[in-house]
């Protein structure tokens, strides 16, 4: 690709050299970005033999969501790059054919209770300025979702479902294109700080690896916390691995469980960070508890339908519904295995979806997130003693819709950096 002069957003540093580390969406994202604009030397050093083996990206619900969980008093970065990114990214999978789909989705209200958590969903949605967002009936429901119970709904046409791995592997191909060099099976094992920038070794099977850069942007997700501390040892970020599994159902298989393909969430509630389990509260004491940090918001076990090409490179929806996450704390780092039995399943969602049994159900995926400890929103930020080390710690979800405005975000801290 080529880099214009002209270009006022152009960084022109030939002889500069930066060092991502992580090839997730995010690394990749802010590749992307940079390799548009920098016309030094970009290296992505990923661990992993293959961009597509496990990590969050590879193993995740595929929603684009469209922002309306992230309350700007807590969370500005995921509001702000929620918002951002679904729409980069639906333009991004437009012009480069990834699978993708806008199927839209409802936030269902089964008991009267719901209804003041249901509101407050609509309050950030509107302050998140998210497009076209309303309460909705339970006829409007059913015209879409004839086999989805509600007594109200939020409507809300922005969300929609993307196939992530073909997402990555596009982003993949176009970092290439653009001449940053990515290197696979680079396992980065030391950073030492220089006088000016960094010396990092990087493990390669049995061979060992160390060159000079000048900035290095850590996106190496579930390790980010490690990463942040060999740079510097105080750093006070934990990374507590999440586990969300998932299983799945054919919507074909019986009329009682036809879906037409839309995001079906449950009402968002309360669970407690440390014992974990559903928070049965109205909704003024749990906000209560919720603004002091003594209680975090679920987005509960959902619907969520699989968006595949057929062999026209069709975008189409798949028969497959897949309903989670599951979510467990002390999982590991590692550990894919499921442990929720189909019932866990069948019970989170029955009050909406009523003729869901564990007969009808399959084993679908695990993914691990990411979540930072006692840090709900996403930690994106410069080393307070390394100005030249930028952390992506905490990149949980939404971080696959918000990957896109993340890059740019990334890039203009870069240019901070340069000035
Ligand atoms: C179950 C689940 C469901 C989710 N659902 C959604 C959703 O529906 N919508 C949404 O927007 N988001 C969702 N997310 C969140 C989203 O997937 C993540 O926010 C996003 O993928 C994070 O990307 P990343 O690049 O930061 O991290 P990752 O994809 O984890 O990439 C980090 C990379 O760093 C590499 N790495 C680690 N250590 C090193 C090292 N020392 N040296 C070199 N490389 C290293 C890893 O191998 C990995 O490839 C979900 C996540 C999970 C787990």
């Amino acid at each position: 690709m080529e880099k214009k002069l002209c270009d006022m957003f152009y960084i022109m540093k030939p002889n500069q050299n930066i060092t991502i580390v992580g090839a997730g969406v995010v690394g990749l994202s802010i590749a992307y970005e940079l390799s548009k604009v920098f016309d030094g030397e970009i290296n992505l050093l990923e661990k992993n033999e293959k961009i597509s083996d496990d990590n969050q990206s590879t193993r995740n619900s595929g929603v684009i969501h469209a922002g309306i969980y992230y309350d700007q008093r807590i969370m500005p970065k995921k509001a702000a790059f929620c918002v951002t990114g679904n729409r980069l990214l639906y333009e991004f999978c437009a012009t480069y054919k990834v699978a993708h789909k806008r199927v839209g989705k409802f936030v269902v209200a089964t008991s009267p209770d719901e209804i003041d958590y249901l509101a407050d969903t609509l309050r950030i949605a509107r302050e998140n300025n998210v497009p076209d967002v309303r309460m909705v009936d339970t006829g409007f429901v059913k015209k879409y979702e004839p086999n989805i119970n509600c007594i109200a709904a939020l409507y809300c046409p922005s969300s929609g479902v993307i196939d992530p791995v073909g997402y990555l592997k596009k982003l993949h191909g176009l970092v290439k294109q653009n001449h940053a060099a990515i290197y696979t099976k680079s396992h980065v094992i030391d950073i030492l700080p220089q006088k000016q920038g960094f010396k990092v070794t990087v493990q390669s099977g049995d061979h060992l690896e160390t060159f000079d850069t000048d900035i290095i942007i850590n996106c190496a997700g579930l390790n980010s916390d490690i990463i942040a501390t060999l740079v510097n040892p105080e750093n006070p970020y934990e990374i507590i691995p999440m586990k969300g599994e998932a299983v799945k159902f054919l919507r074909t298989q019986n009329p009682d469980l036809f879906t037409s393909g839309m995001n079906i969430y449950p009402t968002p509630h309360g669970v407690y960070p440390e014992k974990g389990g559903k928070a049965n509260l109205l909704f003024a004491e749990f906000e209560k508890l919720y603004l002091k940090g003594l209680i975090k918001k679920t987005l509960g076990v959902h619907l969520t339908p699989l968006v595949q090409k057929d062999q026209t490179a069709q975008v189409t929806l798949s028969d497959e519904i897949s309903i989670g996450p599951a979510m467990s704390a002390d999982c590991g780092k590692q550990s894919y295995a499921h442990t929720f039995d189909k019932n866990y399943y069948v019970q989170r969602v029955r009050s909406f979806f009523p003729h869901i049994s564990e007969a009808h159900l399959d084993f679908y995926q695990t993914g691990i997130l990411a979540m930072a400890k006692g840090q709900p929103d996403f930690v994106i930020e410069k080393d307070p003693n390394h100005e030249n080390f930028i952390n992506l710690i905490g990149i949980d979800s939404p971080g696959l819709t918000s990957s896109l405005a993340i890059g740019k975000y990334v890039c203009e801290i870069v240019k901070t950096i340069y000035q």
